[in-house]
């Protein structure tokens, strides 16, 4: 087997690093090529860079290339703005850990090289969907989703080889650490609780996404995305009628896959990232080193129940965008971000992150997003919209 040379963009992030454990237990299939970060944590990267030898480091803050640079002779060290989207053409697979919208150009760069895309940085798919699908049609590019959730919608469509017999998908949600919480119980949750995710380890802005389900509700748009009906080649005809939210506290079946005769497939594992990522990486093949694996003799129950939309806001506000389409999305996404940074900031308690993104949208102008340029216009908007809404509900808390 030829080895499979792997771009990481986001190394030191949760992603990344769960990625490093996925290339270094498969050494005999895959191998680093290039390492990117934004440079906030030089001495990870540079321990990185050191342990893995890859031939690139790519680094978005200028100052900081320069100094990891020189603690890293004979390696190639790219700094900038555009440093990490051209990995792109350092490697056979790009895998997309960056955080929130500044994946964006990771994105593009790696399909429009035409390059296997194994994306984790669903921001960069919901902002820029109709300019992702247009970058998804050049020849060798491929988009296999990292997402647990569509990494196991991913397997159970391979059931069928007919596309017309899909009649829905079902995404898991584990309910997050409020789970079971009514609206007035959640009013005065802390960082902490938020941050304290029942099942799976991630980054705190995914994290505080899973507490308001607003993760969900970026994941529907994001299977809408991978899976709907626009994708040309890759749609299942798939609408947002046809994709539904269940509330599985165990994370033990990641999504499933309903199709027209009632059967329903899904994809079921211990949460643990590195098994979407490795099957990424490997697809249509699989990795041999197992993660994830169940324990049948402990596995206990498995629970499902309906998401509680009073609850939890985001989730419908999710899927309003997602059915306006055009920059809805995009509005959607950056006012999120904006939301959890001030709630993690302290300025905003964590029921005002629905009420933040709620008021922003409601001032959405209706823009298409036609082109790269006019997702980052629309981000650019949303956040100082979001900002705005944002000062409005700071004074009142805390
Ligand atoms: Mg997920």
């Amino acid at each position: 087997m030829s080895l499979t040379r792997v771009a990481l963009a986001g190394s030191t992030g949760s992603i990344g690093t769960q990625a490093l454990d996925v290339i270094e237990a498969e050494a005999d299939r895959f191998e680093l090529s290039a390492i990117g970060a934004t440079g906030r944590q030089p001495e990870v990267i540079i321990e990185q860079a050191r342990r893995y030898r890859p031939s690139v480091v790519a680094i978005s803050d200028p100052e900081a290339a320069q100094s990891i640079a020189a603690e890293l002779p004979g390696v190639e060290v790219r700094g900038g703005a555009d440093a990490m989207a051209s990995l792109a053409l350092e490697a056979d697979v790009v895998v997309n850990g960056v955080v929130g919208f500044a994946g964006l150009s990771v994105t593009l760069a790696t399909l429009e090289a035409g390059r296997r895309l194994a994306l984790a940085n669903k921001e960069s798919l919901i902002a820029a969907g109709p300019v992702v699908q247009v970058a998804r049609r050049t020849p060798g590019a491929e988009l296999v989703p990292v997402d647990s959730e569509h990494g196991a919608i991913h397997q159970c469509l391979r059931a069928t080889d007919n596309r017309n017999r899909v009649s829905r998908l079902l995404l898991t949600a584990s309910g997050g650490p409020f789970r079971g919480r009514t609206a007035d119980d959640l009013a005065n949750v802390t960082i902490e609780n938020a941050l304290a995710h029942p099942t799976w380890s991630m980054g705190p802005k995914i994290t505080i996404d899973s507490s308001t389900l607003m993760n969900k509700g970026l994941e529907v748009i994001e299977a809408h995305e991978l899976f709907g009906t626009p994708a040309g080649d890759a749609g299942y005809g798939i609408g947002f009628e046809d994709i539904d939210v269940v509330v599985h506290p165990q994370s033990i079946v990641h999504s499933m896959v309903e199709f027209t005769d009632a059967s329903t497939i899904a994809q079921l594992s211990t949460p643990d990232m590195r098994l979407p990522i490795g099957y990424a990486l490997a697809w249509p093949d699989r990795i041999s080193t197992p993660f994830g694996r169940i324990d049948w003799t402990n596995l206990g129950r498995l629970d499902f129940e309906p998401p509680d939309l009073e609850a939890f806001p985001c989730l419908a506000l999710a899927y309003a965008a997602g059915r306006s389409g055009g920059t809805a999305p995009a509005w959607i996404s950056a006012a999120n971000e904006v939301a959890v940074d001030a709630f993690l900031n302290g300025q905003i308690a964590w029921r005002e992150i629905a009420s933040v993104i709620a008021a922003t949208l409601d001032r959405h102008d209706g823009a298409p997003a036609t082109d790269a340029d006019a997702v980052i216009d629309a981000d650019s908007q949303a956040r100082r919209i979001a900002h705005e809404e944002l000062n409005s509900f700071a004074s009142v808390v805390r």
